[in-house]
């Protein structure tokens, strides 16, 4: 039989667009920046020393290879054989810590000595700031002001760490506000400064690059798979998808494998029919968003939403430009989970298999109950954070 994927190509070309998605649509003052990652950055993450370096640290700080988990209950709940790839139990509590050291070790290398970030929820930004304590280096983390007051805690973690938190007022006082900000930084400071994304989104090579180091996921999956199931590949991979890196990484080593289904669950808010979502795949048309092209929250005269979620992390009103590729072209398939899906699954997990979920990680469980499984299927559900940071949302939504 022909194997439809094999004349498709999901890998970014050398312009770094994925179809009509991605690019890089920078300020002429960054230019020089860009090309200089764009140039050297395939050549550090395969150089021998880098992975020696990263790999090591993966191991012993990160705490990786992360368990790829069978869960019984679950299992036999939804009629599959379903596995948990547990990101969940990463240091720092989720998968952001992979893309956090591989970047920040990658701009070492190229003699950068101060970096930036932007962050929402604060996640990214804690990530950012561990390495950064790790590896010595001085860290600014961009924040909207009104998440720094929804998200002290995650604030104050970042401070211990010694990074510098920057409240951004303008806008909305979210994370696209913080984002243009720390665009502005790195234009006023193009030399010494390397600005760590916190998904796969940017300008090319970020989306690329972040799918990379995130791609570490669906490796192990594949090594883990084929010791439990003697095949190293799933059935299915479900994901959630924010910005969607720890989809990309989940999905990476087998986006041209047709055997396998790429679920991707984004997060519906209230419901897609109300103004209060952030399913951009499925509400978002096309333009341009912090440096690439992609599918965006926006209304009829082109100003972007402000988006919806329960889920500080899933919030961002554009998408990485891999997710409107793969949705566009139908390699995956994209549901939208309302708020009230999400925190039922997150209950359910929890009571059953006794793992408490990031609000984030529920979205993809949701996705289970819009699936119709074989008795002998293999689901791997990407397990993409623990959920402590969600108490106070878990605690006010309790039955
Ligand atoms: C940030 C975050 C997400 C969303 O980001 P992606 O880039 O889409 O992966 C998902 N889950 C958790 C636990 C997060 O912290």
């Amino acid at each position: 039989m022909q194997n439809r994927l094999k004349t498709m190509n999901y890998d970014v070309n050398e312009n770094g667009y994925y179809g009509e998605f991605g690019g890089a649509y920078i300020p002429e003052i960054l230019h020089v920046n860009v090309e200089n990652l764009r140039n050297n950055y395939l050549k550090i993450l395969s150089d021998p020393s880098f992975q020696e370096e990263f790999n090591g640290l993966m191991r012993d700080y990160v705490g990786r290879p992360s368990p790829l988990y069978l869960a019984k209950r679950l299992s036999e709940k939804y009629g599959a054989k379903i596995y948990l790839k547990r990101e969940d139990l990463n240091h720092t509590g989720a998968h952001k810590i992979n893309n956090s050291l591989g970047q920040v070790l990658l701009a070492r290398r190229m003699g950068k000595t101060r970096i930036i970030a932007e962050t929402g929820a604060g996640q990214h930004g804690v990530a950012t700031a561990t390495v950064c304590a790790l590896l010595n280096m001085p860290c600014f983390v961009y924040m909207g002001a009104l998440d720094v007051e929804r998200q002290h805690l995650n604030v104050q973690k970042m401070e211990m760490l010694g990074a510098t938190v920057v409240p951004v007022h303008s806008g909305n006082k979210t994370l696209k506000d913080a984002t243009n900000e720390a665009i502005r930084d790195w234009c006023c400071n193009p030399e010494d400064t390397y600005y760590v994304i916190g998904s796969t989104i940017g300008p090319h090579p970020y989306p690329d690059m972040v799918a990379r180091l995130q791609s570490v996921i669906s490796e192990e999956m594949q090594k883990q798979l084929l010791e439990h199931e003697g095949r190293d590949y799933p059935d299915y991979i479900v994901a959630c998808v924010g910005g969607g890196s720890n989809a990309a990484g989940a999905f990476y080593h087998y986006l041209h494998n047709d055997k396998v289904k790429l679920i991707e669950a984004e997060a519906a808010g209230k419901g897609i029919d109300t103004p209060y979502s952030a399913a951009t795949i499925h509400l978002g048309r096309e333009g341009i968003i912090h440096g690439c092209r992609t599918l965006i929250m926006q209304s009829e005269d082109g100003q972007i939403e402000e988006p919806y979620s329960i889920s500080a992390g899933l919030d961002y009103p554009g998408i990485g430009p891999i997710h409107a590729y793969l949705a566009k072209t139908k390699r995956s398939t994209v549901l939208a989970i309302t708020d009230d899906e999400a925190l039922e699954a997150a209950f359910l997990l929890t009571k059953i298999e006794g793992i408490i979920p990031a609000m984030e990680s529920a979205h993809a469980l949701a996705a289970l109950e819009k699936l119709t499984f074989k008795p002998d299927d293999v689901v791997v559900v990407n397990l993409s954070g623990r959920g402590d940071k969600d108490m106070e949302t878990y605690i006010a939504n309790q039955k």
